[in-house]
């Protein structure tokens, strides 16, 4: 096995992820390919928000399979994240004698004490064509799977035995992407993570700080700190007693939290010019997060804040944690400190039981916060998860495409009506990619911007632009 291909679906935090997978890769020498059809191994790095992303990774497996027989190669297909709830292998790589039906645990692979587990719904799904699955806090079994699978010595595992410690190839050097926890104790009704993911754990605080430390030294001017819920970063670092009482109410003048620390200190590294940090939850968010913002030097006027509903009995039903007016109640702070203050969010519309009047409160709640931006998400049902328990996905298609074009519309209002604020300004942009004739990125708050691209400057500068136009969700300017 000499090279790989990944494919990310899905946010920010499996692009990080994969970020961690191909370090493992480089550091066990395969090398990197840009079509499938050249891989030796593929890795599936899923997303389980949307059926149809699912769908997509099984039609590629059998994509792959038919490429397989038709040229006579063997390319091996793996599968983590969203979609995995546990790390398996393959039937066909166990001995014969292994009385089972379709996978086996990997844990203690080698031992004679393997545990025998029932299959993975995933390999039927897959009509057995899938090699093998890992949960991605079990990253370090990665390369032993290889190695058994392919009978070669793959990689050295003394090296990889820690998800939280692994190192990303950072895919975009001048802006970082730093992971802060893993797991997620909300079970919010609809969402799996919590199954797949398990517990939240946070990392050591020094050890992040000191990992956006390196990142500054590679040239990174941008660290965005993230994971599901990096407001309650450290959770489990303060008494709980302590942690409800503080969190009872959202504007303690007195209460530092461990994520306003975390923030703090890595505020005091030199060379970094923006820190952003994504995703917050309403529930956990505390004034000191909020004034963060504005207090340090290096942070951002832009949030990402997650609402999910404007109706509190559709929030009451997701297992959300906080009520649309908490949510109002914060997004104006922010705006009063700073009109130009860019907010998105995420969106569910159309989950069960959704009324027309519960659906306006949504649309009411655009209107009110005039989001920068959002990600709306097509609710559909996610096997294993509270809302597939009880509530029937009972919503007509014919309403769904209504609801999502009217939230649509209005969102593209928004949008339209801030980033107007933005025509006539100079802003800091840091150019982090380039496209065409175009260098593009962000300012401060958030807003991406595309100019033309000049041979004076490069990526990881931040340049003045002028900001001359607006082209739905992206701005245009010239450098000043
Ligand atoms: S906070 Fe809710 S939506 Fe986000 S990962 Fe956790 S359970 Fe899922």
């Amino acid at each position: 096995m000499k090279t790989y291909f990944i494919q990310t679906f899905g946010c920010s935090m499996n692009q990080a992820d994969s970020e961690k997978i191909h370090m493992l890769f480089l550091q066990s020498w395969l090398k990197r390919v840009q079509k499938w059809q050249d891989a030796d191994l593929v890795i599936f790095n899923t997303c389980s928000v949307r059926q149809k992303w699912e769908d997509r990774v099984f039609w590629m497996i059998q994509e792959i399979h038919k490429h397989n027989v038709k040229n006579s190669q063997n390319i091996i297909c793996g599968l983590t994240w969203c979609m995995v709830r546990k790390t398996w292998l393959a039937q066909k790589y166990l001995p014969q004698e292994t009385k089972r039906e379709a996978a086996k645990k990997i844990e203690y692979i080698d031992s004679e004490n393997a545990i025998f587990n029932n299959d993975d719904r995933l390999f039927p799904r897959s009509n057995n064509k899938l090699d093998f699955t890992v949960r991605i806090e079990e990253i370090k079994y990665i390369t032993h799977i290889l190695s058994h699978i392919t009978g070669n010595k793959i990689g050295n595992d003394d090296k990889f035995d820690d998800y939280l410690k692994s190192r990303q190839l950072r895919e975009n050097p001048a802006s970082a992407q730093v992971i802060i926890q893993s797991g997620c104790d909300n079970y919010c009704s609809f969402c799996i993570v919590p199954y797949t993911r398990w517990a939240e754990i946070s990392r050591k605080c020094e050890e992040i700080v000191q990992e956006c430390r390196e990142a500054a030294q590679n040239w990174a001017k941008e660290i965005t700190l993230i994971w599901q819920n990096v407001n309650s970063y450290g959770k489990q670092f303060v008494d709980k007693k302590m942690w409800n009482k503080e969190k009872s109410s959202w504007n303690n003048y007195e209460w530092q939290s461990p994520f306003r620390k975390l923030l703090n200190d890595i505020d005091l590294i030199e060379w970094i010019d923006r820190i952003r940090f994504t995703s917050s939850n309403p529930h956990d968010m505390t004034q000191d997060i909020l004034d963060a913002h504005i207090d340090l030097r290096h942070t951002c006027n832009y949030l990402h804040f997650a609402l999910q509903s404007g109706s509190d009995a559709m929030l009451k039903k997701m297992n959300r944690k906080h009520s649309y007016s908490d949510f109002l109640e914060k997004v104006r702070y922010l705006r009063k400190k700073d009109p130009l203050f860019s907010i998105s969010t995420d969106i569910i519309v159309w989950f069960s039981w959704e009324t027309e009047e519960m659906f306006q409160e949504t649309v009411r709640a655009f209107q009110e916060c005039e989001f920068d931006f959002c990600f709306t998400a097509r609710y559909s049902v996610r096997k294993d998860t509270l809302a597939a328990k009880i509530y029937p996905d009972d919503i007509p298609d014919e309403v769904k495409a209504q609801r999502w074009h009217t939230l649509n519309d209005q969102l593209l209002e928004n949008i339209t009506k801030r980033n107007t604020l933005m025509l006539g300004r100079k802003e800091d942009v840091l150019i982090a990619w380039v496209k065409d004739d175009y260098f593009f990125w962000r300012t401060r708050n958030f807003k991406e911007v595309f100019f033309e691209r000049n041979t004076k400057n490069k990526i990881w500068d931040i340049v003045a632009v002028e900001i001359t136009d607006l082209d739905r969700y992206v701005l245009h300017g010239k450098t000043v």
